[in-house]
This record gives structure tokens, C-alpha cells and sequence, in this order.
């Protein structure tokens, strides 16, 4: 890559046949070529340097797609970087790609409940065993281990409750006992973390969140190690997951500005955490406790946060909770994060789902914020005059 990753980010492509600083938009399934030897000649290439962008059926993708692959193979560091139309179907192919029938997976307890549906009740039909690992005592990763055990999957920070774990120590294990590992990087993205250099196999980044910043597309990036680009390569080929040239083309132009919003993101992240962090019926899910357990852990791996955070609140019951996110104006109700605008959701995660590490008390709930990138003062004048609604 050469110069900063903020720099490369303006320079991913100039073309001086069209003249132009973004690549074509290229629309295609059939792929025409001159003669049959032109198409055999190609499809030479294609199996020596599969990826290579020798494409010759649109399923494959087109130079569009082409394009976006090779910008997040560069931030992430990795071998190689496979699309997928939804970030859960990148979660889909890291597991579709290693678990047979048989097989067992460790997963951290806090995981994007999709993922933790996913692979608790549907991989279950499949006779693949699904284990959970308690964030803040790794010690459960070594006790669920067995023979059949193939993949550890981590998501850090925990969706939700926000723990952050030691990578480090994750990875050790994997490696002793030579199994693959995944992790869901959503929240970090490659901007303040890059798993694949950490020794990560498959890193899952929901492109529908940062990348695209704009809140107007879905797709899904997972990056891998080489040791196991065959394997990804081989399963995508047989799912059909393809993400489309106009959506390759939004995230693209989404991802020029990831380092300037991501930038912005944290700054209003840190000003709404300190000022909540001062209310006493409010526990903050975000690291800028220095000295806690979370924030060395953050420290220990990460060049910052993002806008992402958690607020656990004590409360009568959970009616306060609702009135309080009701009553924010500037904070929309509804899924999905890391565009241009703040979110708030109150995440009934002891209704949800089957979670064993939860830390929990009965007074207490958790509410989602996205602090998105208006001004903080306005966000922060909002989240205060909804405050007075918890008891
Ligand atoms: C949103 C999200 C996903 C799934 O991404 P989609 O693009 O919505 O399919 C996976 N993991 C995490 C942590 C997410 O926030």
C-alpha cells in the first residue's frame, strides 16, 4: 500500500482511458469474448490465478466488483477479500466454508443474535455442535474444546454488552490445538484493527455499516488468510453469493470518506460516553474508563472506537426504558448502524435469546446508541431533556 491508509483511500484508481478517478460502473452477466480461444485462453488464467480478475461469467463478478475487492484486500492486509450481497451472508460463508456434519464451532457469547440463531438452532440440523464461550473468562474456550472442535468464532466487542477480549490469547489457543478462527470486525473495521495481522483466518465486516456510511446499500466483505483462500473460494463458488456491481459501486463511493467519519464518529462517541458516564443510573458500554478491564483490553488492540456503544441503565422497569428512547427526537428507532445518523434501541436481550454469560441485574437494561455525526452539543441536549423519564 505504501503511503497512509488515509491516503490510498483518495487513490484507489485512475484510469486514463475514460479519464476518470472512479472506476466504471460495469453491469454484466455474460462475458463476450472474440473467438473460443480467447475464452479458453482466459479461463487459462482464471484457474492459475484464480480471483485474479479473469472473470467469465458475471456470477464470478464483474471489474466492478473486482475493483472493491482488491481496496479491502488492501486495507484488511489479507489474502484476499470475498463479497457477499449482505454482511450476514459473510457470517454465512465462514461458517458454510469450514463446518461439516460432525464438526463443532465455539462461539462467544455475545454474538450478533443472527449469527447465534444461526448457528444454535439451524447448524444443529446439520449435526454440527454449537458451544458458547464466556467473553470474560477465556478459560471456556479450553473447556469446550474437543476433537471435533474446527472453529472459534469472536466477535469483539461483544454485540450489545460491549466486553472486549484478549485476541491474543483466543489465537494461542486456536493454535495450539490447530483450529481455524473467524471474527466478526464490524464494529472496528480494518480502520482500527486488522485481524487478518493479528493471525485471524476470516475477518467479517458488515459492509452495510461503515463502508458504506451512507445508509443506502447492503453488503458484506470477509477477508481471509491464505491458508484458507481455497476453501472460501470453493464454498463461495457453490453458494451463488455475489454482491452486485451498483452495490460494489455505493460502498466504493462510501469507503473514500471511512477514515474522516469514523474519525468523527469517535470524537461524538467520546463526548456523549463522558458526559452519560457522569449520571449515576447510567453504566457506560464504551472503553474510555482508563484502567478498567474493557479499555486495556481495547488499548491492547485497537487505534480507537467507533460510534457504536451501549448504555446499561437502572430502572424500575423496563416501561422507563422505552420512555426515555421514545422520547429521544434526534435518535432514529430501527436496526442497522454505522451511517451518517445516530439510532437508539432498547435491546431486550434477556427476551431475545439463550445467552449463559449475561451480567445482568433485574433492574437493569440495555440501551443501543449510535452516536452519529451531527453536532454532539445538539445530541447531547437531546439525550438530557430524555433522561428525566427513568425511575
Ligand atoms: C449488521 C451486522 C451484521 C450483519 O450485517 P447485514 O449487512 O445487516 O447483513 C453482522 N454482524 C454485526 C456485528 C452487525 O452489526
Amino acid at each position: 500500500m505504501g503511503n497512509s491508509f488515509k491516503t490510498y483511500l483518495k487513490h484507489t484508481y485512475k484510469d486514463f482511458n475514460f479519464r476518470s478517478v472512479n472506476p466504471p460502473l460495469v453491469r454484466t452477466s455474460t462475458m463476450v469474448f472474440k473467438s473460443m480461444n480467447d475464452l479458453r485462453k482466459l479461463q487459462k488464467k482464471n484457474k492459475k490465478n484464480p480471483r485474479g480478475g479473469y472473470f467469465e461469467y458475471g456470477r464470478q463478478g464483474t471489474s466492478t466488483t473486482h475493483e472493491l475487492e482488491k481496496i479491502l484486500t488492501n486495507l484488511e492486509e489479507a489474502h484476499y477479500t470475498f463479497l457477499t450481497p449482505t454482511g450476514f451472508g459473510a457470517v454465512f460463508l465462514s461458517l458454510f466454508s469450514i463446518l461439516r456434519p460432525g464438526d463443532e464451532i465455539i462461539l462467544a457469547d455475545p454474538i450478533y443474535s443472527p449469527t447465534r440463531l444461526l448457528s444454535e438452532n439451524y447448524l444443529k440440523e446439520f449435526d454440527i455442535e454449537a458451544k458458547f464461550y464466556d467473553p470474560n473468562n477465556l478459560n471456556t474456550i479450553k473447556t469446550r474444546l474437543t476433537k471435533k472442535t474446527k472453529l472459534i468464532y469472536v466477535e469483539n466487542p461483544g454485540s450489545n454488552t460491549f466486553e472486549f477480549q484478549d485476541l491474543g490469547s483466543i489465537l494461542k489457543i486456536a493454535k495450539k490445538y490447530k483450529i481455524y478462527t473467524a471474527i466478526d470486525n464490524t464494529w472496528g473495521t480494518p480502520y482500527f484493527i486488522k485481524p487478518i495481522k493479528l493471525g485471524f483466518d476470516m475477518s467479517i465486516v458488515s459492509a452495510t455499516k461503515y463502508y458504506s456510511g451512507h445508509s443506502d446499500v447492503m453488503g458484506g466483505s470477509l477477508a481471509v488468510s491464505k491458508r484458507i483462500f481455497k476453501k472460501v473460494m470453493e464454498a463461495q463458488n457453490m453458494t451463488g453469493l455475489r454482491l452486485s456491481p451498483d452495490d460494489a459501486y455505493l460502498i466504493m463511493r462510501g469507503i473514500r470518506t471511512l477514515d474522516v467519519r469514523l474519525d468523527k464518529h469517535q470524537e461524538n462517541a467520546n463526548i456523549v460516553a463522558k458526559f452519560l458516564s457522569k449520571k449515576k443510573n447510567i453504566k457506560v458500554l464504551y472503553p474510555i474508563v482508563k484502567g478498567s478491564k474493557n479499555f486495556k483490553l481495547w488499548k491492547k488492540y485497537y487505534s480507537g472506537s467507533s460510534g457504536l456503544m451501549g448504555i446499561k441503565i437502572k430502572a424500575k422497569n423496563k416501561k422507563f426504558v422505552d420512555k426515555f428512547v421514545n422520547s429521544l427526537s434526534l435518535f432514529g428507532h430501527g436496526y442497522s448502524w454505522g451511517g451518517f445518523e445516530s439510532l437508539a434501541l432498547h435491546q431486550e436481550i434477556r427476551e431475545q435469546g439463550n445467552r449463559k454469560f449475561l451480567n445482568l441485574n433485574k433492574n437493569e437494561y440495555i440501551v443501543r446508541l449510535h452516536i452519529g455525526l451531527e453536532d454532539p452539543v445538539d445530541l447531547i441536549n437531546d439525550i438530557n431533556k430524555s433522561l428525566k423519564y427513568i425511575k
